[in-house]
């Protein structure tokens, strides 16, 4: 499998983020990326490593707003040059509906956070700006990988994740949203056809859900905890609107599902909506905070049920694209995506 991979990721490295009143060490770490490599490693030439292709700014553009991509650019300079903390940008206005003035105002330097930001977790560093741009330029060219070489699957490490970004906001540690600019390029400029995005994060994908409500392509179906973060977003009842309705399925499950729930409940939804919709292409956020030892996420999968689930989403004997998300337990993450991956090639007899 192919695995395109930058190292600027690196440069986003906020110290902390804000959690049930107290500054936390930052989770999103660059060693979870570390620790993915070493294990993809380990497996020698079943992994071919790729480097990032520049794509520019336009599928971003394809997503996210103008204004907030701009503000995005400069947020970190504009901080510390009002006297803001160098660890990062925290919003100190936040900008909850009736505040914001209907959403006309954004509120100038020290407003703007709270604008475009909708937790504390979004914490904008030195770098980040640059490594989210890296990020999507590593998605990007995995895709490019997998269609013009015509292969079954590639693996998008890329860092930070990008699932719970939308539009114009930022959190949940997730800025620019990599596996909805990669579907928006899929399916405009390499001529997909149909895109099914398989999120399998623990939490809901927010941010993919919101920019993608009012289309049928790509078809947008999520697995997660609920209830949990992002709190407001997930319910079985937002399915879609429009031309969307009918193709956003959320599938929240309890706090504490094990192996055997989890497979049942992916499998059924593989086999049933994701089925009857018929995609060429699947894209999956590809999170492992599912994880029994995972601090952040409360199922209890075990390693062993990433293996199947790569095995499940192979059944569906689709070109697929996996993008990293979350996953926050350091030792077990390799092992865990690996699981995944090599689940997806084994089933598809490679
Ligand atoms: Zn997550």
């Amino acid at each position: 499998m192919k695995v395109v991979y930058s190292p600027v990721h690196a440069r986003h490295n906020p110290p902390v983020s804000f959690s049930l009143g107290r500054f936390v060490p930052f989770k999103e770490s660059p060693q979870r990326v570390d620790q993915i490599l070493a294990s993809l490693a380990s497996f020698g030439s079943e992994f071919e490593l790729a480097d990032p292709v520049d794509h520019g700014m336009e599928p971003i553009k394809r997503v996210h707003t103008k204004d907030y991509i701009a503000y995005f650019q400069n947020a970190y300079e504009k901080w510390v040059k009002r006297g803001g903390n160098p660890d990062g940008v925290f919003p100190e206005y936040l900008a909850v509906r009736q505040f914001a003035n209907g959403g006309k105002k954004s509120g100038g330097d020290l407003g703007e956070p709270g604008f475009y930001c909708f937790d504390l977790e979004g914490v904008i560093a030195e770098g980040t700006f640059v490594a989210a741009v890296a990020a999507v330029n590593v998605v990007l060219t995995a895709a490019d990988l997998m269609v013009d070489l015509h292969q079954t699957s590639a693996f998008a490490l890329c860092r930070p994740p990008g699932h719970h970004a939308q539009e114009d906001l930022c959190g949940g540690y997730c800025f620019f949203n990599n596996a909805s600019i990669a579907t928006r390029y899929l399916i405009e400029q390499k001529k997909v056809g149909k895109v099914c995005i398989l999120d399998i994060d623990y939490h809901h994908g927010n941010g993919t859900q919101s920019i993608f409500y009012k289309e049928s392509n790509p078809l947008y179906v999520s697995l997660h905890g609920s209830p949990d973060y992002p709190m407001y977003w997930g319910d079985v009842d937002e399915d879609g609107e429009g031309e969307g309705k009918g193709f956003n399925v959320n599938v929240p499950l309890p706090l504490g599902t094990r192996d055997p729930e989890y497979i049942h409940a992916l499998k059924t939804v593989v086999e049933t909506r994701i089925s009857e919709y018929d995609p060429d292409v699947i894209v999956v956020s590809l999170g492992v905070d599912t994880f029994i030892e995972d601090t952040v996420g409360n199922f209890l999968l075990t390693s062993d049920c990433y293996t199947e689930i790569g095995n499940v989403i192979a059944s569906l004997g689709k070109q697929t694209l996996f993008v990293m998300e979350g996953g926050y337990d350091i030792p077990a993450i390799g092992t865990n995506v690996t699981n995944v991956l090599r689940g997806f090639d084994h089933r598809f007899g490679k």
